[in-house]
C-alpha cells in the first residue's frame, strides 16, 4: 500500500481520528529564507519565487505534513499603516511617532477599513509577494501538504498596527476612547479582518483557517480584559465560520508561555478542530493537557522549540520527542509540533531528526 500524503494525514487528525502516524507540523520564516538561497532578507520578503522555493525546500528537507508559509507578522497590516524596518537579517516594527506624542487621530483611519478596495492587504509589497508565493506553493504542494494559514482577530489587528502599550496608554488618557474602540472592533475592523481571513483561506485552496489565541495568556490578561477580548474573538470566529463553512478545518495557534488552555477550550473548543499549544517548555504540562483534553479534541504539541530543539543534543531531542509521543498516544489523536515558528539558528540536524523520530515512534498501531 502506498503511503498517504501529509495532507490526508493532517485531515484525518483534524477530524479527530488516527492516521497511519502522527502528523508533523512546524514552520519557520527564517529557516525557509535561509533555504531559499537569497542572502539578503530585504530581497527575500518581496520575492514570491524565493519564498515559494524556501518552503519547497523546507517541505522536502524536513518532511513535514503541516507547515505554513509566513513572513513577519506585520506583512498583512502594512496597508493599515504598520511600518517595519527590514534589516539584512531581521524584520522588526518601526517605532511609531505616536509612541512619543499620543495622537487620537491614529484611530480615525480604522473607520473605513472595511472598504477593501482601499485597504486590500495585497497593496503592500510583502503581502503581495506572500499571496503569490501561496499560489505557487498550492500548485506544487496543495494536494500533499497542509499549509496552516490565518490571521488573529480584530483586537490583535489594532494592536499590531498601533501597538499594545500605546493603545493601553491612550485608553487611559483619551476620554471615551475605549467605547470608540469597541465600536471599531465590532464594526469596520471586524469586517476587514473577516474579509482578509476569507482571502487567506482562498489563497490556500480552502485547506484551513488558522485562528490565533496567543493573547490568552494567564500572566498577561486580567479576567475582565480576557472576557472582553473573548466576546470579540468569538464574534470574529463565528463570522469566519459563516463565510467558510464547517468543512474547512480551523487549526489553532497558542504559542504563549503561560497558555490559558482551559479558557480557550471552554470558549472556543466547539468552533475549532484542534488545540495547538507550547508544551513542553511552557507552564502547561503536556501530561495535564493530555488528561484534560486528549479525549475531547485533537492536540498538537510536544516539541520545545526554544529550549531542547534549539539548544539540546541529539539525545535530548530524542528523549523529548519519545516522551511526547508516549503522551500523545494516550489521546484520541495527536500531532507533533512546536509552540511557534522555529528560530533562526535552530540546528538543522535537530530539525531533520523530528521526522525520523516520528517515523520510528509516532506510528499508531
Ligand atoms: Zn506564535
Amino acid at each position: 500500500m502506498s503511503e498517504i500524503t501529509g495532507l490526508e494525514r493532517a485531515y484525518t487528525y483534524l477530524k479527530g481520528k488516527r492516521p497511519d502516524k502522527m502528523p508533523l507540523w512546524h514552520d519557520s520564516m527564517y529557516l525557509a529564507w535561509k533555504l531559499s538561497g537569497v542572502s539578503d532578507l530585504r530581497d527575500y520578503v518581496i520575492n514570491p519565487e524565493a519564498i515559494a522555493r524556501g518552503y519547497e525546500r523546507y517541505v522536502e528537507q524536513f518532511k513535514v505534513d503541516i507547515t505554513g508559509a509566513y513572513l513577519d507578522q506585520w506583512a498583512l497590516y502594512e496597508v493599515l499603516g504598520a511600518e517595519v524596518e527590514i534589516l539584512p537579517h531581521v524584520v522588526q516594527p518601526k517605532t511609531p511617532s505616536w509612541r512619543y506624542r499620543p495622537d487620537r487621530g491614529v484611530y480615525e483611519k480604522f473607520r473605513d477599513v472595511d472598504d477593501l478596495d482601499k485597504y486590500d492587504p495585497r497593496r503592500g509589497r510583502r503581502a503581495a509577494a506572500l499571496f503569490k508565493a501561496w499560489g505557487i506553493l498550492m500548485d506544487r504542494f496543495g494536494d500533499k501538504v497542509l499549509f496552516r494559514q490565518g490571521i488573529p482577530g480584530p483586537a490583535a489587528t489594532l494592536a499590531l498596527v498601533v501597538g499594545t502599550p500605546e493603545i493601553m496608554r491612550d485608553v487611559m488618557i483619551f476620554p471615551g476612547l475605549l467605547d470608540e474602540l469597541r465600536e471599531l472592533l465590532l464594526g469596520p475592523v471586524m469586517d476587514w479582518t473577516v474579509q482578509v481571513s476569507v482571502m487567506l483561506v482562498e489563497a490556500v485552496d480552502y485547506q484551513n483557517f488558522n485562528m490565533s489565541f496567543v493573547t490568552y495568556d494567564r500572566s498577561f490578561l486580567d479576567p475582565e480584559l480576557r472576557k472582553w477580548l473573548a466576546s470579540i474573538d468569538l464574534e470574529f470566529l463565528k463570522r469566519v465560520r459563516n463565510e467558510i463553512g464547517w468543512n474547512v478545518p480551523v487549526t489553532t495557534h497558542v504559542c504563549s508561555y503561560d497558555p490559558d488552555l482551559d479558557f480557550i477550550y471552554e470558549h472556543f473548543g466547539k468552533m475549532v478542530n484542534e488545540l495547538q499549544f507550547y508544551s513542553p517548555g511552557s507552564t502547561y504540562p503536556l501530561g495535564e493537557a493530555v488528561q484534560k483534553f486528549g479525549g475531547r479534541i485533537p492536540l498538537c504539541a510536544g516539541i520545545d522549540h526554544l529550549g531542547t530543539l534549539y539548544a539540546g543534543t541529539r539525545r535530548e531531542v530524542e528523549e523529548m520527542v519519545k516522551r511526547s509521543i508516549e503522551l500523545g498516544k494516550e489521546c484520541e489523536t495527536f500531532a507533533l509540533g512546536p509552540g511557534c515558528g522555529l528560530a533562526l539558528g535552530t540546528p538543522l540536524e535537530n530539525v531533520k531528526l523530528l521526522a525520523e523520530l516520528r517515523d520510528t515512534y509516532g506510528v499508531w498501531s
